[in-house]
C-alpha cells in the first residue's frame, strides 16, 4: 500500500491522477489483480471518466446543484454541506483491474479526483489486491 499527497489549487477542480497511480503500482511492484484507489476525505471524491476540459467543468457544474437546493443543516457547522453531498454522490474510491502492471482502463477512462472544498492537500492511497 502506498499513499501520496495531491495539493489542490482551487475551491473546485478535477485532477487526473492516472499517471501518479500508475507510478504507485510500479513502485509497489504490482503485476496482476486490482488497484483500490481511495481518498481519506469527506469533501473530495474519486471517479473514472474522460479527462476532457469541458466534461471536467460539466461535472463540477452538475454537482454544484447541491449548493443551490437549500440551506443544508451541516452548513451551520462549517458551511460546506454541498461539498460533502457531492462527494457522497461520486464516492471516495475506485477499483481498477491491473494486468501486466498496468491499470486496465478504457481508451478514454482516467482516474480523476474531484476537489469539492479546496484548495487543500489530499491524501490518496493505492492498495493492491493481488491475484493468487
Ligand atoms: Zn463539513
Amino acid at each position: 500500500m502506498l499513499t501520496f499527497t495531491i495539493t489542490t489549487s482551487r475551491a473546485t477542480e478535477v485532477l487526473d491522477l492516472t499517471d501518479q497511480v500508475q507510478a504507485a503500482l510500479a513502485e509497489l511492484g504490482a503485476t496482476a489483480g486490482a488497484a483500490l484507489i481511495s481518498v481519506a476525505h469527506c469533501t473530495c471524491a474519486l471517479y473514472l471518466n474522460e479527462n476532457e476540459s469541458g466534461l471536467r467543468e460539466d461535472t463540477l457544474t452538475a454537482l454544484s446543484f447541491m449548493g443551490r437546493l437549500q440551506h443544508w443543516r451541516h452548513d451551520v457547522i462549517d458551511d460546506n454541506a454541498s461539498a460533502h453531498l457531492a462527494a457522497t454522490l461520486l464516492g471516495s474510491s475506485v477499483l481498477v483491474p491491473v494486468r501486466g502492471g498496468r491499470l486496465q482502463l478504457g481508451t478514454w477512462q482516467r482516474v480523476l479526483l474531484a476537489e469539492l472544498d479546496g484548495p487543500r492537500p489530499r491524501q490518496v492511497t493505492v492498495a493492491v489486491l493481488a491475484e493468487a
